[in-house]
C-alpha cells in the first residue's frame, strides 16, 4: 500500500514527531526506512506525480505543468492525465499479473482501464465525468458512501476568520470522505497494489502557513490565535488515517508513505519577470495610445477593459454551474475573456523575443518567441543560444534591494532538465525558485506598470484575503516498511523517479531500461538483494496518451475554477 501525502515535508514533521506527534508515521519509520525524496524540477503536482508513476523525467512523459502550449498559438490549455505519453508503473504491474487500485492520484484523468480500479484526482473535471474505472465502482461508491467531492468551495474567498474556519472544516470533510473510500476499497476491493492520495496538506500549507510562522511577512497575530495549528491538525489527521489504513492490512504487507514535493513559506520578494524582460528590451507591450488619437486601438482597449471587468465579475458572482452553462453557450467569448484576463493580451508579439507564462502562479518559465515555432516568432534559430545566454546572465543580476545579493541561484535550459521525445514541449528556460537560496514570488506584469521596478519587496502585513503563505520545496518525504525492507534505517539520495523502479523490484520484476530512476537498493535487506539482484528489462517506451480526453469548454471551466481556487491561476 502506498499512501501519498501531497506536499508533506520533513521540516514540519520532524519537530512535531520529537514532541510525540504523528505517532503512526513514527512507528512506520522505526519499523522501516525513511529519508528525503527529492522531487523533480519543477516540483509541482502534475509533473511530480507523473514522474513518480512512470519513473521518468518529464521529457519522456510529456507532462510539464498544469498547462500545455497549443501548437502555432500563444494559447495555453489545461493539461490532464491524457497528456501523459508513457506507460505507468500500474500498467506494468498489471502486465506482470498483479492487480492495482489507485485513488485520487493527481493527473490520472481519464482513468486507466486497470486490472483493479482507478479513481482520478485533481484533474477530474466534474462529479458527472467518468472519473472512476470501472464505471460500476463509481455507482457502488456513490450508493454506499455518497457523492464524491474533489473541491473546497470557499478556498479562493477567505476574507474573514469565519470563512477560513469553514474552509478548514471542509478540508476535514474531504479527508474523511477519501479515508472512508480508501477503507471501503481495502475491505471490499483489495488489490495486490493499492495507492491512496490525500491533497489537504498541500492546500493547508499554501493558505495557512503564515499563521504558524512568526517571521512570515503575512503573519497575523490576531488570526494566529485561531489558526496557528491549522497545518499541524491536517498532518495529525492524516497520520491517524494512515494508522487506520495500516491496521486493515495483512501483517506481511509493505507500506510506503510518500510526498511529491515538500513545502515552505512564501517569501516577501516578488519578481515581475515580464516587466524585467521589458526593461531588458526583450518584451514589448503594444504602444500606448497618444492623447489626441482615438483609433481602433483605443476602442479595443475599452472593449478589453469591459471584458476583463465582466469576466472578473462573472468569476466571483456566479455559481459554478451557472459559469459552466455560460462557458458552454459562449466558448469563444470565454476564450477571449480568458486571454484578456491574462497579462498576455498587452504583449506586442511582433517585437517580443522572450516572455514568461506568468499568468500562472508557478512556475516562472521563460519562452523564446522563436521563428517557425511561435505564430509571430521573431527570434532566428541562429540567435537562440546567444539570447538564452543573455537572459540567464541578466536573471542572475537581479538583486534583493535590501541586501544587494542575487536572488536567482539557478536557471536551467530545458535540455539540462529534460531528456526524451517530448522535451521540446517544455519552456526554454526554467528558473529554480524552490531552493532555500533562491526563493521569490512572481506576479503578473501589467502593461500600465511597465516602468515600475522588476523586484518589489512586499509590505509586511496580515493578508486580507486568500493568498498563498506557503509554496513548494524540492524535498518530499519517503517512509517505507515491509518484510524485505531494512528496519530503522535512513536512506540517502532517494528521488521521486526512483519510486517506480523500486516498486517493481519489490515484486522481483525487471526495470524498464528507459526509466530514469533507479532501485533504492539501500532500502532492502541484504539477503533479499542477494537472492533477487536488480534486473534490467525492455524499455517501457512511449504510449499514445489520450488527448481525446481534452476537456470540453464546460470541463475546462470547472478545472480552471479549481486551479484558481488552489491559487495556481491569478
Ligand atoms: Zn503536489
Amino acid at each position: 500500500m502506498i499512501i501519498g501525502l501531497d506536499a508533506a515535508t520533513w521540516t514540519l514533521i520532524r519537530p512535531w514527531m520529537a514532541e510525540g506527534g504523528m505517532p503512526n508515521l513514527a512507528k512506520l519509520m522505526s519499523q522501516g526506512v525513511s529519508g528525503t525524496l527529492q522531487s523533480i524540477l519543477p516540483p509541482i503536482t502534475p509533473p511530480a506525480w507523473t514522474s513518480f508513476m512512470t519513473g521518468k523525467n518529464p521529457g519522456k512523459h510529456g507532462v510539464f505543468h498544469f498547462i500545455e502550449t497549443e501548437a502555432d498559438s500563444y494559447a495555453m490549455n489545461y493539461a490532464n492525465g491524457g497528456s501523459r505519453r508513457s506507460p505507468t508503473v500500474w500498467k506494468i504491474l498489471n502486465d506482470a499479473g498483479l492487480s492495482v487500485g489507485t485513488m485520487n492520484i493527481p493527473f490520472t484523468y481519464p482513468p486507466e482501464a486497470l486490472d483493479g480500479f482507478q479513481i482520478s484526482g485533481l484533474d477530474t473535471p466534474s462529479a458527472n465525468s467518468q472519473f472512476v474505472y470501472p464505471t460500476s465502482l463509481k455507482r457502488e461508491l456513490v450508493d454506499r458512501l455518497g457523492k464524491i467531492n474533489h473541491d473546497l468551495r470557499f478556498l479562493g474567498n477567505m476574507s474573514t476568520d469565519r470563512r477560513r474556519a469553514q474552509v478548514l472544516a471542509e478540508m476535514e470533510q474531504i479527508d474523511e470522505q477519501w479515508a472512508a473510500i480508501a477503507l471501503y476499497l481495502l475491505e471490499h476491493h483489495p488489490q495486490d497494489v493499492m495507492m491512496f492520495v490525500f491533497m489537504s496538506i498541500d492546500t493547508v500549507q499554501h493558505y495557512f502557513w503564515q499563521y504558524m510562522d512568526r517571521n512570515h511577512f503575512l503573519y497575523d497575530s490576531n488570526a494566529a490565535v485561531r489558526f496557528r495549528n491549522a497545518v499541524r491538525q491536517v498532518y495529525e489527521r492524516l497520520d491517524s488515517v494512515t494508522g487506520r489504513l495500516v491496521e486493515k492490512l495483512p501483517k506481511d504487507s509493505t507500506i510506503f508513505v510518500v510526498s511529491d514535493h515538500g513545502g515552505g513559506p512564501v517569501v516577501d520578494r516578488t519578481i515581475f519577470l515580464n516587466r524585467y524582460l521589458h526593461h531588458l528590451g526583450l518584451l514589448h507591450y503594444r504602444k500606448e495610445e497618444s492623447a489626441g488619437r482615438r483609433g481602433r486601438f483605443g476602442m479595443r482597449k475599452i472593449k478589453l477593459k469591459i471584458l476583463q471587468g465582466a469576466y472578473a465579475f462573472l468569476r466571483s458572482s456566479l455559481s459554478s454551474r451557472q459559469k459552466s452553462l455560460l462557458a458552454e453557450i459562449f466558448p469563444a467569448l470565454r476564450k477571449r475573456a480568458e486571454l484578456a484576463y491574462t497579462s498576455f493580451v498587452d504583449i506586442d508579439w511582433n517585437r517580443t523575443k522572450a516572455f514568461c507564462s506568468e499568468v500562472l502562479a508557478s512556475p516562472p518559465n521563460i519562452w523564446i518567441n522563436l521563428k517557425g515555432i511561435k505564430p509571430r516568432g521573431i527570434v532566428e534559430p541562429a540567435e537562440y543560444d546567444a539570447l538564452t545566454d543573455f537572459i540567464i546572465e541578466k536573471l542572475r543580476e537581479l538583486k534583493d534591494p535590501r541586501t544587494g545579493k542575487p536572488i536567482i541561484a539557478r536557471i536551467y535550459r530545458r535540455d539540462q532538465l529534460f531528456r526524451g521525445p517530448f522535451s521540446k514541449e517544455a519552456a526554454d528556460l526554467i528558473v529554480d525558485w524552490w531552493s532555500e537560496d533562491s526563493l521569490f514570488s512572481t506576479a503578473p506584469s501589467l502593461a500600465k506598470d511597465r516602468d515600475k521596478p522588476s523586484v518589489v519587496i512586499c509590505e509586511h502585513r496580515p493578508a486580507e484575503d486568500s493568498v498563498w503563505g506557503g509554496t513548494h520545496r524540492l524535498d518530499g518525504i519517503l517512509v517505507a516498511s515491509g518484510p524485505v525492507l531494512k528496519r530503522g534505517a535512513q536512506i540517502q539520495n532517494a528521488r521521486l523517479i526512483d519510486f517506480a523502479p523500486t516498486l517493481l523490484h519489490l515484486f522481483n520484476l525487471p526495470i524498464p531500461e528507459d526509466m530514469d530512476g533507479r532501485v533504492l537498493t539501500d532500502a532492502f535487506r541484504p539477503e533479499f538483494l542477494s537472492a533477487h539482484p536488480v534486473k534490467a528489462g525492455a524499455a517501457a517506451g512511449v504510449s499514445e496518451g489520450d488527448r481525446s480526453s481534452g476537456y470540453t469548454d464546460e470541463e475546462s471551466a470547472k478545472v480552471e475554477e479549481r486551479l484558481q481556487a488552489l491559487g495556481y491561476l491569478e
